[in-house]
């Protein structure tokens, strides 16, 4: 049995969050070190690790979390456009082994990425 991931202790509420949507597939928080003036991450209820782990059983999920972050960020009324960061693995910087999309938003952010 491998240790919970950080996400996973919120996800069973053992570790407070600043919760702010949840329903069957995911839940959503605000992150702990905000990169943008609005900084939410989104996560699957079901522990898969990245988006390189996804089985194909997991489009059941994908596709309500993707409706997920629109309602989101109708929800924060973001109008001026978001952006919706997924790293995959530790060349991209995930950090947490728990698949999760960044939404950022709040000020203008620049492209490419660093
Ligand atoms: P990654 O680098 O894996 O794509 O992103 C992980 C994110 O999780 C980081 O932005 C980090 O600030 C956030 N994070 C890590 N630990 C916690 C925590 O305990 N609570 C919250 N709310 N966010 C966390």
């Amino acid at each position: 049995m491998t240790d919970k991931t950080i996400f996973k202790k919120i996800i069973d509420r053992e570790i407070p969050a600043d919760i702010i949507y949840e329903d069957a597939h995911c839940l959503a928080f605000r992150d702990i070190n905000p990169q943008a003036p609005t900084h939410v991450l989104v996560i699957p209820k079901k522990e898969i690790v990245s988006l390189d782990d996804l089985e194909d059983e997991d489009q059941a999920i994908m596709g309500p979390i993707m409706l997920a972050i629109r309602n989101i960020a109708r929800q924060l009324n973001l109008d001026h456009g978001y952006r919706v960061v997924c790293n995959c693995g530790p060349e991209a910087g995930q950090e947490v082994p728990h698949l999760h999309f960044h939404i950022l938003a709040g000020r203008a952010l620049t492209w490419p990425p660093g």
